[in-house]
């Protein structure tokens, strides 16, 4: 059992408190992606995870075995860092079986099990090239593999496609994703990129401010947001306060009807938060509160149209799929926008940053 569990870690820098008591299972053979904004408390998190950074409280538990006292390079824990940190001076190869080889493994073996790890990154045949050499991708792809070669219980990179250009890095989370899936190591990535948090992950942990604010499958965290902090962070929304008026919601002179969860209780500050895509314009026959508006702005971004309008309950973007309406909409034409009320998450005002 390889799974890692941090119970009530935290860690504090004088008075800063980077990292607040923290909970957290990482189950064996999943990918976890620890997302937030700069200075949440990420990479913190990750160096006491792997033993770079001392914890000012609580244990980390490695199958079932208390490994907080024991010192990085006894964790079998493999890294792979923003800036890949490889040897320049060294080939390729060199590069791969370094560790092996101060760790006592004989020549012959280091070599064959490095070529087998450079066949895993896909770059087989560039064992005897220099590092200085290779494209950036192909670099990460060394440091994977010497991270690989230790046959590291924990898996640790630390944004690791941040060198790398928008298109490469789409491609190698895929690729780094699909390499993490076949061997089942347990995997942990920091990053502060929701789309590659989203396209490796089994589980995004959303952090703020030290904090853990979600933990969940991507999905849930888009489609179901704990809190205001992750229904602004993770994709976009609409935001509005509101107070709770008998079970639905008043805005001013606007009542919404919807569901307002039973905690909510008659008189709450509530903070609306509405995906672009869960309101439509002018479909009366949709389930909804119509709101009468005005359309400010269009912007057609390929894929999709975003809508803007001014409504009698503030500004507000919906979004259309491309081909999903051939409806002419044009800017200073009057509308009404219909939420429905499964396109409402209710939030408690006081959780607003
Ligand atoms: P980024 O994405 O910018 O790297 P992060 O989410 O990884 O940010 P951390 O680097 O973990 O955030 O920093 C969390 C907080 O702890 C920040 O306020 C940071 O300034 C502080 N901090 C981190 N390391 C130290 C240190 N060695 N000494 C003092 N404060 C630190």
């Amino acid at each position: 059992m390889k799974g890692l569990v941090l119970d009530n870690i935290h860690k504090s820098f004088g008075s800063v408190r980077a990292v607040e008591k923290t909970r957290l299972d990482f189950a064996e053979g999943e990918l976890t992606a620890l997302l937030g904004p700069s200075g949440c408390g990420k990479t913190t998190l990750l160096r006491m995870i792997a033993g770079l950074e001392e914890p000012s409280g609580g244990a980390l538990i490695l199958g079932g075995r208390d490994i907080t006292a024991l010192p990085a390079h006894k964790r079998r824990f493999g890294m792979v860092f923003q800036s890949f940190a490889l040897f320049p001076h060294l080939t390729v190869l060199e590069n791969v079986v370094y560790s092996l080889m101060i760790s006592g493994t004989n020549k012959a073996e280091a070599l064959e099990k490095g070529e087998k790890l450079l066949d895993l990154v896909q770059l087989a045949g560039y064992g005897d090239r220099r590092i200085t050499a290779l494209s950036g991708g192909q670099r990460q792809r060394v440091a994977i593999a010497r991270a690989l070669a230790q046959e590291p219980d924990v898996f640790l990179l630390d944004e690791p496609m941040s060198a790398l250009d928008a298109k490469l890095r789409e491609d190698m989370q895929v690729e780094l994703r699909l390499l993490q899936q076949r061997l089942g190591i347990t995997t942990i990535v920091v990053t502060h990129d929701q789309r590659e948090a989203m396209t490796m992950a089994d589980k995004i942990v959303v952090m703020s401010q030290g904090r853990v604010e979600q933990v969940g499958a991507p999905h849930d965290i888009y489609h179901k947001p704990a809190n205001a902090f992750v229904a602004d962070f993770i994709g976009r929304a609409n935001f509005f306060d509101a107070v709770v008026e008998k079970g639905n919601l008043r805005l001013g002179d606007t009542l919404i009807e919807t569901d307002v969860p039973a905690q909510f209780i008659n008189g709450s500050p509530v903070r609306v938060a509405i995906r672009p895509e869960g309101p439509a314009l002018d479909t009366p026959d949709m389930k909804g509160t119509r709101i009468p508006a005005k359309i400010t702005f269009l912007r057609d971004l390929g894929p999709v149209r975003d809508i803007h309008l001014d409504t009698a309950i503030g500004p507000m973007i919906v979004e259309y799929a491309t081909g999903e309406t051939d409806r002419a909409f044009a800017v200073g034409s009057a509308t009404d926008v219909t939420l429905p009320p499964g396109a409402l998450h209710i939030f408690p005002r006081e959780n607003t940053a």
